[in-house]
């Protein structure tokens, strides 16, 4: 049977389905669906549907630094990898991320903003906008880990991407779904 050109590529779903679960990881291909649990608490009611992209560079990457941070950009970009994630996350755990995910790019602007200021004002307005390049800095740090997702990449290995991370309660409800379907 030879395959139509309209038809739709039906066997990325089916991809998309067939996930396995190791009991650490989870082994996925683009574009991925996670079964119907919160990521963050393992809830399975009121849940609102996130799509994320996450992206996958090969520790040993990193290594391009002994030829300069030029060569390591390049080499990050070339060998960087993604996929679209589809998952689920029940209503409080989604307020609290969006929070996060809210006050992280704030604090990334006035991280610039500050820097931006530094350069007009003198004398101890300067001084305050250091103290506040500073801490905007680390509190952008603090709620960049806040916002995370819970799991990332771990490894990719074509058309496989391994995902880690999950909470116990979260991993042992994806075994479950994962070995009913
Ligand atoms: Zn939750």
């Amino acid at each position: 049977m030879s395959q139509s050109v309209y038809e739709t590529p039906k066997s990325n779903t089916q991809a998309v389905n067939a996930l396995e679960w190791d009991g650490y990881n989870y082994k996925i291909q683009d574009p991925a669906k996670l079964p119907s649990v919160c990521v963050s608490c393992g809830g399975e009611s009121d849940l609102v549907c996130v799509h994320k992209k996450l992206n996958y560079v090969h520790p040993a990457t990193l290594l391009w630094i002994i030829l300069g941070p030029i060569v390591l950009l390049i080499a990050y970009v070339v060998s960087l990898k993604s996929i679209k994630v589809e998952f689920q996350r029940c209503q409080s755990c989604h307020q609290k991320k969006t929070f996060w995910s809210k006050l992280n790019i704030a604090t990334w602007i006035s991280f610039i903003g500050f820097i931006a200021l530094a350069f007009v004002v003198e004398g101890s307005l300067r001084s305050f906008c250091s103290i506040m390049i500073f801490v905007s800095f680390f509190f952008g740090l603090f709620t960049l880990v806040m916002q995370d997702p819970g799991f990332s990449v771990k490894a990719h290995n074509k058309p496989y991407f391994y995902l880690k991370g999950f909470k116990k309660e979260v991993a042992k409800k994806f075994a479950m779904k994962t070995a009913k379907s």
